[in-house]
């Protein structure tokens, strides 16, 4: 997928009602986006999705809604006041702003380009003896390109777990890493930017500052406690939530990969100590299920390990997707030990355990959360449904492939003609299908203008009522994907459109 791919997806979600700027009229507010008609119904098929997938399939997960705005000492607890901050460099002739750590990976990123071009061209010399593990151990080219992704690792974790950021500045300078807009390598020192917005809580009083919260995270930790024993939860149990979080990203780009304010769906798992690796593995697999289950091309998706864990993190992985600008984090999962617990009981003086009575004893519980954006999720969708087709007539057509489960609308309903009552036949099976289904109803336009509309904005049927439907009582049914039209009986509808479009048949594939 190239850069103009992308513009292309950014140009049809404003224009088909998906994500608008900010405060456009006024010129927009950077990195702050959205939701338009269409691109809120879409965001919350995910959300209900995931939160199904979550709480609706686990009895041993339940859900919360925590406040945005928690306790100062929160923060400071969860380590966010001293070290949720982000290494910036400057260009000095493009006066850009990066985030150093990103530049260094994005440096590895043609690294890791170079050996998955090896492989495909081992894979094309051996054919089926092709054996890709050992190529990958012993391949000479392969090797030394690994060595340098492995020397950068080493170094970026080296050097942040020191707080030496000039080693970070030297090793940009080392690898001759220009400027993409000056193309220098003209930079400043690199400094650490707190990513936390704050406020007053009071009007009256100056000290009570507050911040946004950065993460849902801890609205779970903090009332681990309060859900455990009015729910009289066991281990392992878990807590999900969705909800705002807000960064001051530095750098914002990429539309709504990278936005000030955003949503994540976060669920912390809470297990016996030493069980965490067995959780971990489930929920890398459940979690790599979920997205699998949407249709996606499975090589657009990808898992990075860790190199540089958090201090307090035994394992962590990203679930990466391959979007037009590269691959990038979607959805992180970490088992974080009882560092969060353990935080929180120390910073506000009150016992936060668990008792086993089993065991007949007291401990800190372990964490492993899945932790996902829900914008970067609602891109994820975009950038693997949108397509633009060319039709045999010449004519081209832009279709959202979205899978029908989570498509803003299930069925158009569409009448012929705005005449001879066929309005009033697809009003009365509009009415009907919109207690289970949301319909979209238009009579504008000839049908084919129609169609196309649907088909931009990922509607999965068009259900077209002609002259032949007062006689007979049936329609013609157009599937998005293949433009094929069957003729069923209107009493039919319903149910044709129940197992297609259902969540359930998708919940069902995680089982
Ligand atoms: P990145 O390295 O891309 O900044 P992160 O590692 O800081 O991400 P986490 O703190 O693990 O991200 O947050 C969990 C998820 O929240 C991410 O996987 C991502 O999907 C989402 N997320 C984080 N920051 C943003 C943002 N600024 N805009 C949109 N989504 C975000």
């Amino acid at each position: 997928m190239s850069e103009q791919v992308f513009k292309n997806i950014i140009a049809h979600c404003k224009e088909y009602g998906f994500v608008f700027q900010s405060s456009e009229i006024y010129d927009g507010l950077s990195a702050v986006y959205d939701y338009g008609q269409n691109g809120v119904e879409l965001k919350r098929n995910i959300r209900e999705y995931w939160w199904k997938s979550m709480v609706q399939m686990h009895e041993n997960i339940v859900g919360l809604d925590a406040a945005i705005f928690m306790h100062p000492k929160v923060w400071k607890a969860s380590g966010h006041v001293d070290g949720f901050n982000d290494p910036m460099i400057d260009n000095k002739d493009s006066k850009k702003r990066y985030r150093a750590d990103v530049l260094l990976e994005e440096y590895q990123e043609k690294y890791r380009k170079k050996i998955q071009k090896d492989v495909e061209k081992g894979r094309s010399r051996f054919g089926d003896d092709f054996d890709e593990e050992q190529f990958l151990a012993t391949n000479p080219n392969v090797l030394r390109n690994k060595e340098k992704i492995d020397y950068i690792d080493n170094v970026i974790k080296d050097s942040l777990d020191a707080g030496d950021l000039n080693r970070i500045r030297d090793l940009i300078l080392e690898l001759g890493i220009v400027c993409p807009i000056s193309g220098t390598k003209n930079w400043t020192e690199v400094r650490q930017f707190n990513l936390m917005y704050s406020t007053q809580m009071s009007a009256t009083d100056d000290e009570a500052e507050i911040y946004l919260r950065p993460e849902t995270a801890q609205g779970i930790f903090v009332n681990y406690l309060n859900v455990q024993k009015t729910g009289r939860m066991k281990l392992p149990f878990g807590i999900a939530q969705t909800g705002k979080a807000f960064r001051n990203e530095i750098i914002a780009r990429q539309f709504i990969m990278r936005m000030k304010e955003f949503e994540q769906m976060e669920m912390q798992f809470f297990v016996k100590p030493g069980e965490e690796m067995e959780w971990y593995n489930y929920w890398k697999d459940q979690r790599s299920k979920w997205h699998h289950s949407l249709g996606a091309n499975p090589g657009h998706y990808r898992f990075h390990d860790h190199v540089k864990l958090a201090h307090y993190a035994n394992a962590a992985v990203d679930i990466e997707y391959e979007f037009p600008f590269g691959f990038k984090e979607v959805e992180g999962i970490h088992s974080r030990t009882d560092f969060d617990l353990g935080r929180h009981a120390e910073f506000s003086g009150k016992k936060i355990q668990y008792f086993d009575p089993e065991e007949n004893k007291n401990f800190t519980p372990f964490v492993v959360e899945t932790s996902i954006g829900l914008d970067r999720m609602f891109l994820v969708v975009i950038c693997e449904s949108f397509r633009t087709e060319r039709l045999e007539n010449g004519e081209t057509r832009d279709v959202l492939a979205i899978h029908p489960a989570l498509a803003p609308f299930k069925a158009a309903i569409l009448p012929l003609t705005r005449k001879d009552g066929l309005p009033e036949m697809a009003r009365k099976i509009m009415n009907e299908l919109k207690f289970d289904f949301s319909c979209y109803y238009e009579e504008k336009d000839s049908i084919g203008k129609r169609y196309r509309r649907q088909d931009a904005i990922g509607t999965p049927y068009c259900v077209t009522v002609d002259h032949d439907s007062l006689v007979n009582n049936d329609v013609t049914i157009r599937h998005r994907d293949t433009m094929e039209q069957r003729r069923v009986k209107i009493s039919e509808l319903s149910e044709i459109l129940k197992q297609e479009v259902s969540m359930n048949n998708l919940l069902r594939t995680l089982s």
